[in-house]
């Protein structure tokens, strides 16, 4: 299997809900030279603990698919780890993203051929977006 390695572009959203800035990071992963996922990380709780919320979509014409499908997650940081959920469509800041392809419910993407790929890229992203790895380990330290 080709090393996958990811792009990184940090951008500014302001939160509907509190009204604060905060940083999306957000870039293509790539297995060779074949784009295999788009990712986009909204490193913002709106006041709670630090959680990243991540959509990684799976391209289409990856291992057969035709659409394009995202596994939504949430992403933080634990004192020697980095927990991920799955969630649901509803729960996810980016369901209005339609370039995502089709979001898959938490029901869906546990039970999907690619939510071992997305968990393979989210092991990544939290380790080599520097800025997803920045926001993870500046939690890691609160209680
Ligand atoms: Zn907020």
């Amino acid at each position: 299997m080709s090393p996958t390695r990811l792009d990184q572009q940090d951008v500014r959203d302001r939160c509907s809900h509190c009204g604060r800035e905060f940083v999306v990071s957000r870039g293509s992963v790539y297995e060779g030279d074949a784009g295999l996922a788009l990712y986009i990380a909204g490193l913002h709780a709106c006041g709670g603990p630090p959680i990243a919320h991540v959509a990684i979509a799976i391209r289409p014409g990856y291992r057969n698919n035709l659409r394009p499908e995202a596994i939504l997650l949430q992403m933080w940081a634990t004192e020697d780890s980095v927990e991920m959920l799955v969630v649901d469509a509803a729960e996810s800041p980016w369901s209005g993203e339609k370039y995502l392809g089709d979001l898959l419910n938490r029901d869906e993407a546990l039970a999907s051929p690619l939510l071992e790929t997305a968990f393979r890229v989210a092991g990544q992203l939290a380790r080599e977006n520097t800025t997803v790895s920045g926001y993870l380990a500046s939690a890691s330290g609160a209680t």
